[in-house]
């Protein structure tokens, strides 16, 4: 596709492809670059009404708050909903208050500029402050700040994001996994942030959605007005506010091309996922959540690779119990078709997913921190639910059990003491359960991948990350657009700890998949099939296209494409080259890409 053409009030932005498809539409801004913040004087008749919306938005702030203190404590307990009572204590000072309300009074300051200029005051002296965990507090009133400042100039909340008027496109610096799962769907055509990475959540649900999305694009929000057009590019990563009727017109074409492919490739949705000399792979679909599964049987996926049960907990007031999340896994397990299986993760909490609209969890490091199985292992109760509920739902289809983020064995063996006398439990209550559930290691860690020997000793199999196994072998944070380019998941460390898991699996009758992004990127695919996998599970969305490549490559040459990347030392060629072996097998896969 060519450059879009300019025309006077056209510009084009340049981002991260991460889902592919071609959207116009009106932008939405969510959220603002810059506030800006009005010092024009007050009329002396209008200081009390100013006064009034100061009070209104207090009030709307001090009931976010609550809302998220109680949805953090219900999901992780009271000790960590702590910082919300500081915050609401912090909304109540009368200190800080009446120096707001003698601004307005006698300063004769909007509102806005009041609070701002008070709460600036006391941030700047405790971002001055030597001390680590004083500088962190001044975030805290920032934020808190800019919370009571969105009240003020009616800024787009998350809860109105559930119903749009009309279609758009949604422009932010960045989307929580928790707010893009609130998105209006009927409305939302495609979203463009400023920030993020290819692997980030947020990302993975725009291609589950399988609305076009672009990240990564930089500075962008302070430059456009709500009611522009915007083209989205999902495919080329581009998005061009007020195209010319040239651009749309191409792009009609490129959609009416890309609509004729699908169709092609949707005829493969019964035929099996194997190579031109045999080869069978499992491909199966990543989900969030039993809502997903009518298109996970519309794409001919082979059985669940991977369910983010972590979907179930965000968005909502006090996590599911047990029976609630029994009822979700069973659909999963009864609509996963005979012969198929459905392998259910453990909660995966932390890092950029938060229950509610917590984005700030407190952590200087979320993704080193307190997530998936190690908030489980500090939270029995909730794992012992969770585990129950699975082992019930073995009942109603095959299921396996996968634990997220496991280090180390002591974490493997903390998990498995722990489901072992909730089978105890379930028998002794009588209840039914599946009698012979498997357990899975996630290996997304480097050290994981390290002792996979010892992992597979003790597991029944593994299913590789790629999405984290590549940021915390590369030291890359895989939400941040400024090292998107080292974000590798061909670099020869992460090719080789694939390589290590893969072979330790077999050397112990383990299968190994892989349900990371990486799975799901036709490009990789050869690379994946030639180190031996067993599974790729990936986003329904893209079960078509590579079930199609599979069937057009040869094992042998995934083969010896493995090898010779096992001895290549740049992660730039074994990209090349995996997909160079890609595109000769479909080239009309990669003709818009
Ligand atoms: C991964 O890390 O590759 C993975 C599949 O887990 P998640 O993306 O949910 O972290
Ligand atoms: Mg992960």
């Amino acid at each position: 596709m060519a450059e879009p053409s300019a025309r006077p009030g056209a510009r084009t932005h340049h981002g991260i492809a991460v889902s592919d498809g071609v959207a116009h539409a009106r932008i939405l801004r969510i959220g603002q670059a810059r506030r800006q913040i009005s010092r024009e004087p007050l009329a002396a008749d209008a200081v009390e009404a100013e006064v009034a919306r100061l009070n209104e938005a207090l009030l709307g702030t001090r009931q976010d708050i609550q809302r998220v203190r109680d949805q953090v404590s219900a999901a992780m307990g009271a000790a960590e909903a702590g910082l919300f009572e500081a915050h609401l204590l912090v909304l109540e000072d009368s200190t800080l208050l009446n120096e707001v309300l003698r601004k307005i009074r006698t300063g004769r300051l909007g509102a806005e500029a009041a609070f701002h200029d008070v709460f600036e005051k006391y941030v700047s002296v405790l971002e001055a402050v030597d001390d680590a965990y004083l500088r962190e507090r001044a975030a805290d009133l920032r934020d808190l700040s800019g919370r009571v400042l969105d009240h003020l100039s009616g800024a787009v909340q998350e809860r109105d994001l559930q119903h749009l008027p009309e279609p758009c496109i949604v422009v932010a610096h960045d989307l929580a996994p928790s707010i893009t799962a609130l998105l209006d769907r009927r409305n939302v055509l495609g979203f463009a942030t400023e920030a993020g990475g290819k692997t980030s959540h947020t990302a993975i649900m725009a291609r589950k959605m399988g609305i076009p999305a672009v990240v990564g694009l930089g500075p962008l929000l302070e430059s456009i007005q709500d009611n522009e057009y915007a083209l989205l590019d999902g495919h080329g990563g581009l998005l061009t506010i007020n195209p010319t009727d040239q651009t749309l017109f191409e792009y009609g074409q490129l959609k009416q091309r890309r609509a004729l492919f699908e169709e092609k490739l949707a005829l493969l949705r019964e035929q099996p996922a194997v190579t031109l000399d045999g080869y069978h792979v499992t491909l199966a679909a990543n989900i969030e959540g039993p809502e997903d599964m009518a298109a996970v049987q519309a794409s001919g996926a082979h059985g669940i690779g991977l369910f983010r049960t972590e979907f179930l907990f965000l968005n909502r007031a006090t996590p599911p119990g047990e029976e609630e999340q029994f009822k979700a896994y069973r659909t999963v397990a009864s609509q996963t078709r005979p012969g198929q299986e459905a392998i259910l993760r453990t909660l995966d909490l932390g890092g950029d997913k938060m229950p509610g609209d917590l984005n700030r969890p407190g952590e200087p490091n979320p993704f080193l921190g307190w997530r998936a199985i190690r908030i489980s292992l500090d939270c029995p109760d909730l794992l012992r639910r969770q585990f129950r509920a699975m082992l019930r739902a073995g009942c109603h289809g095959q299921v396996r059990i996968l634990l997220p983020m496991v280090s180390g064995l002591e974490e493997l063996r903390a998990a498995r003491a722990i489901l072992e006398s909730c089978r105890k439990e379930l028998e002794a209550e009588g209840v039914p359960f599946g009698a012979s559930v498997p357990v899975g290691v996630m290996i997304e860690i480097p050290s994981a991948a390290l002792i996979a020997e010892d992992l597979a000793r003790e597991s029944d199999f593994f299913s590789i990350g790629t999405n984290d196994l590549t940021g915390y072998t590369l030291a890359v944070d895989r939400l941040n657009e400024r090292v998107a380019r080292l974000y590798q998941p061909t670099h020869p460390a992460v090719v080789r700890l694939i390589h290590a898991t893969v072979q330790a699996g077999r050397r112990h009758g383990r299968p190994v998949g892989v349900c990371g992004e990486m799975a799901g990127e036709p490009a990789l695919v050869p690379l994946l099939l030639g180190l031996g996998v067993d599974e790729l599970s990936v986003t329904p969305a893209r079960i078509p296209a590579v079930k199609f490549l599979l069937r057009r490559l040869r094992i042998s040459e995934a083969r010896e494409l493995a090898d010779w990347a096992l001895g290549c030392s740049l992660g730039a060629e074994i990209h090349r080259r995996s997909r160079e072996v890609a595109v000769a097998a479909a080239p009309n896969l990669f003709a818009e890409r």
